[in-house]
Parts: C-alpha cells; sequence; structure tokens
C-alpha cells in the first residue's frame, strides 16, 4: 500500500488505543478528572462490566456551557498551558486527551453545572462526532456517562475479558484511589448494587477497613517517615500503612503506591517495602500496604506514558531508601512481632 494520511476518525480510534485499553481505563480518566475538580464525592455506576455503560456523577467544579465543546476535543486542558508546567505537576490529569480519546470510541455525554450558575448544560459526542452544548437541568458537580465502549472498535471487545473480570478490575482502581482519597466519598454500583463505598471521613484506616475488612485493617501499623529529614525538599516523605508480619496475602496486588497522591505501578517500589519483611516473612507471602510519598513534583517524570500509571524518579535509591527505612521502622516498633526466619 501506498503511504496515505490516516482518515481522522481512524486516527482517533488508534490513538485512543494508548488511553482506553478496558472498561477500568475509562473510570480511572473520569475519576481523576472527578478528582482535579475538587470533589468530595465520587459515584461510579457499571452495566455489563463498564461496556454497556459507565456513568460517573461528581459534585466538583463543573464546566460552563461555552467549555464544553472544547473538553472533548483533543489536547484541550485546562490544567496545563505551557511546556516548563510539567516539571510541576499538581493535577492527575495534564494531556488535554482523555475525554477526546473516550469520544472515539464510545459514545459521551456530558451534563454539568458549575457551582456559581443557575442552569447546567450537557454536550454528547458519538465515534468523534460532537453535538452542539445546550442548556440542560444539571446539579452542582459534573455527570459523564460513557455507552457502548467499543462497539465501534470490534478489534479491541475481541480482547476484553468477561463481564466480572472487568468488573474486578474496576473495583480493584475504585479502591486504590479511594485509599489515595480518604476525604472523598466513593460510591460504586454494577448492574444497579452497591460493591463499594468510603465514608469519605478523611480516614484512611476508615477506608483500610471498606478494602480489606476490620481483622486485617487492625492488622496493620503506621508508616511514618517524617521524622527525619524534615525540611529538606527534595527529600521523600514516606506515610501509610503496612500489614504486620501476621497478616499476609499470597500476591503482590495488595502493595499500593500513591506519588503525591497520583496511584502509580512501580516494581522498584514493591521491592524497597517487601526488602522492609526480610527474614520477617516467609517467602510465596507477601504484605499489604498502602504507601503515600510525597516528593517534590520536579523531582518526578510523570509524562512516561499515556496511562500515566508509570512514573520515573529523578533520584531513585533516595526513594528506594526512605521507604524500605520507613516501613522497616514501623515494623520493628511493633511490641511483639514474631520473628521467625525466612527459609531461603
Ligand atoms: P486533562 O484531564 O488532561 O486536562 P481531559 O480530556 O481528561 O484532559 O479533560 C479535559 C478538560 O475537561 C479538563 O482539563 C477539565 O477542564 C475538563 N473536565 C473534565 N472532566 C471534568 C470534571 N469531572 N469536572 C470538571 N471539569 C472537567
Ligand atoms: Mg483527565
Amino acid at each position: 500500500m501506498p503511504i496515505r494520511q490516516l482518515a481522522p476518525d481512524v486516527a482517533a480510534k488508534i490513538a485512543a488505543g494508548e488511553v482506553v485499553e478496558r472498561p477500568a481505563s475509562v473510570v480511572k480518566e473520569l475519576i481523576e478528572n472527578s478528582i482535579d475538580a475538587g470533589s468530595t464525592q465520587i459515584r461510579v455506576d457499571l452495566m455489563n462490566g463498564g461496556l454497556q455503560l459507565i456513568r460517573v456523577t461528581d459534585n466538583g467544579s463543573g464546566i460552563p456551557l461555552e467549555e464544553l465543546p472544547l473538553a472533548l476535543e483533543r489536547h484541550a486542558t485546562s490544567k496545563v498551558s505551557v511546556i516548563d508546567d510539567l516539571e510541576q505537576i499538581h493535577s492527575l490529569g495534564f494531556r488535554g486527551e482523555a475525554l477526546a480519546s473516550i469520544a472515539a470510541v464510545a459514545e459521551v455525554t456530558l451534563l454539568s453545572r458549575p457551582r456559581d450558575t443557575e442552569q447546567g448544560a450537557q454536550i454528547s459526542a458519538e465515534s468523534g462526532r460532537i453535538s452542539n452544548a445546550t442548556p440542560a437541568a444539571s446539579p452542582v458537580g459534573t455527570t459523564i456517562t460513557v455507552r457502548n465502549l467499543f462497539s465501534a472498535v470490534p478489534a479491541r471487545l475481541k480482547f476484553l475479558k468477561s463481564r466480572n473480570t472487568e468488573v474486578s478490575h474496576c473495583h480493584h482502581l475504585l479502591e486504590q484511589y479511594a485509599l489515595a482519597y480518604p476525604e472523598i466519598r466513593f460510591t460504586v454500583t454494577s448492574e444497579g448494587k452497591q460493591i463499594f463505598a468510603t465514608p469519605g471521613d478523611g480516614k484512611l484506616f476508615s477506608v483500610l477497613v471498606q478494602v480489606y475488612g476490620l481483622q486485617i485493617a487492625e492488622q496493620m501499623v503506621e508508616v511514618d517517615g517524617d521524622d527525619e529529614h524534615e525540611d529538606d525538599g527534595e527529600y521523600p516523605r514516606v506515610k501509610g500503612f503496612v500489614s504486620r508480619p501476621s497478616a499476609y496475602k499470597s500476591t503482590r496486588q495488595h502493595i499500593s503506591f500513591f506519588v503525591n497522591r497520583r496511584w502509580v505501578l512501580s516494581r522498584m517500589l514493591t521491592t524497597a517495602v517487601e526488602g522492609a519483611y526480610h527474614s520477617l516473612l516467609l517467602s510465596g507471602r507477601h504484605p499489604i500496604a498502602v504507601i503515600n510519598i510525597q516528593i517534590d513534583p520536579s523531582f518526578l517524570d510523570v509524562n512516561v506514558h499515556p496511562a500515566k500509571t508509570e512514573i520515573r524518579f529523578l533520584k531513585e535509591r533516595r526513594v528506594f531508601a526512605a521507604i524500605l527505612r520507613a516501613t522497616r521502622k514501623a515494623l520493628l516498633q511493633e511490641p511483639e512481632m514474631p520473628r521467625w526466619k525466612a527459609k531461603s
């Protein structure tokens, strides 16, 4: 075939694949937007594992009618304007492409009302075609409805797992965000039934109870690596909860990291936490951990991948050492800790 420019809708569908891999990726982008909008309540409704319907309702800042069309455009964002802004990212979003990507592979409706306006407005998009924004009754905040995800992308549909698998991916993701934002009240339903909820009382412990149950939550000890390097802005501050060696899981999936309140996946960070359990946990047993890392954003690169769950640290060894030390300290403060030897 000769080289040809792709039709815009085909190009958009291909580009969307980087951001929107499965229903949980849509949920992630939508709740990140809700968090960036300062919401204190976020509700997520799913039908058929998110393929039929994903609806995220928040009570955040809302979007004025005249900005609704822009919200759906690619590279349109209210969060970054010049390239130097990438050095100091304080929001979860910054690429301005999530809503555009979702609109390329699903039917999207935005209904929104900013706090200080009398009336709301709505707009919709289907296969990348955006309607006009029109006035509409809306509570304060934003409701984004995503229907028939991937129905026009059969190649992607083929790779999705069962409804239950997709629901559990969404559920796991929402648990992670709830752990990172204990001050936000999350409510999640699937097929009309509530599957997860948090009180939004600002206490990480309350969320731990909802995610892991009271028994495990009571087996967790607080991590607070703050006493050293108090005034050093370059030094990562490490806080959170880790399980006593008596409570453990058979996989590493319950070790969660948040860097400047962004959920990230990192082998390096996992290795640091597990290193602190050296000789305390038998092999094949893994701790439960929720670790919040605060670090000067200029020591971070979050723009590694469109999904933004991968990050790079400028001083990786320092972060590793801080986590290892803070976790170890938390574990050793425990008085009657069983100290059996790991079989090697
Ligand atoms: P990004 O988050 O990278 O800026 P998005 O495509 O996710 O890009 O969103 C585009 C813009 O739409 C955001 O910058 C924001 O101004 C607006 N927006 C999206 N979702 C919400 C929401 N739930 N509440 C308020 N504004 C929103
Ligand atoms: Mg976004």
